[in-house]
């Protein structure tokens, strides 16, 4: 029997802690935490996104700063404005939306976020403390993946997961956090050799890797738990980079697209911003 994990209800588990945090910001005297968003264009999926995380501010009482360029900004005016936005008192956590349109480098955007604010965990230097063990603002959809493995009491320490995917966004980070909890991890990608051996023998598989129900049921083995970080847009509508059928019944938890990791990274950017403030305040009060 497969049980699926719900990722709606974790989310807003944290959203509600997030709140409890806000509150408790303010009503000491600590202000309102703000979130800003950089986004460059029109394209119509990253306005949705954007659009939901101005929501999600306003829910649990953060203030947020929508910024949007032309399609066609160039390199330094998309820096101009995180450089003013870095330099924000108001501004607690700030994000840049990707993907960015072709021309610009989004790499050299991210890294002109001050770790301090850096929302998404993305930038060379959160990265660098993660994986050099160091406290700082983790990738948030990555940090989601382990808030839902412990909201579900799946033991880490000691297991073998494996990480199908290793991008800058999702794979490494996740890894390196896994690895902070004492899993052995193996990452995979698409030059592995039989994909499916390494997979079958986990106890937990996280797959990272953008193609349409590419992982079936020759890749999971029995009581696995199987977390599908996948968003691929078909005919048939949003479906994960797992079979979720074909797991069906092998697997011991899964993750169902839509409604497993999705809401958990808006979750965790908000876990995010809050912390960045109450550092910030904690930084800025008088000894
Ligand atoms: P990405 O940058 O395209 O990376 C994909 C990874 O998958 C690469 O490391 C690639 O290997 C690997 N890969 C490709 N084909 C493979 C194959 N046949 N076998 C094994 N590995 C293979 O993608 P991403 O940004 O990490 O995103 C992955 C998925 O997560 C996407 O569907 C994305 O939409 C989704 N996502 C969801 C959320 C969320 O909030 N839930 C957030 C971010 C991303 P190489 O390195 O060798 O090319």
């Amino acid at each position: 029997m497969t049980e699926l994990i719900d990722g709606k209800a974790v989310a807003a588990a944290v959203r509600a802690r997030v709140t409890t945090r806000v509150d408790a910001l303010r009503d000491g005297g600590g202000g309102t935490p703000g979130l800003a968003t950089v986004l460059v264009g029109d394209d119509a999926a990253s306005r949705v996104y954007v659009s939901g995380k101005h929501r999600a501010c306003a829910d649990v009482g953060m203030a947020s700063f929508d910024v949007v360029l032309p399609a066609d900004a160039a390199q330094e005016d998309l820096h101009h404005r995180i450089d003013e936005l870095a330099a924000d008192d108001r501004v607690h956590g700030m994000i840049v939306q990707l993907p960015l349109p072709d021309h610009l480098d989004p790499l050299a955007a991210l890294d002109r976020i001050p770790a301090a604010k850096d929302a998404d965990g993305l930038t060379t230097v959160s990265q660098g403390l993660l994986a050099t063990g160091r406290p700082g603002l983790r990738p948030a959809t990555p940090a989601g993946v382990i808030e839902l493995l412990d909201a579900y009491g799946v033991e880490l320490r000691g297991a073998d997961v494996v990480v199908v995917g290793r991008s800058i966004l999702v794979g490494r980070p996740v890894a390196a956090l896994l690895l902070e909890r004492d899993a052995s991890v193996t990452v995979c990608h698409s030059k592995t050799r039989d994909l499916a051996a390494v997979t079958r023998a986990a106890d937990v598989v996280i797959a990272a890797v953008g193609r349409p129900r590419m992982l079936g049921r020759d890749h999971v083995g029995p009581g696995a738990v199987v977390i599908d970080v996948g968003i691929n847009r078909t005919d048939a509508g949003l479906v994960g980079d797992v079979d979720a059928d074909a797991v069906s019944g092998v697997a011991r938890l899964l993750t169902p697209v839509p409604g497993g990791v999705g809401p958990m990274t808006i979750a965790m950017l908000l876990q995010n911003t809050v912390t960045a403030a109450e550092q910030r305040l904690g930084a800025v009060a008088p000894a």
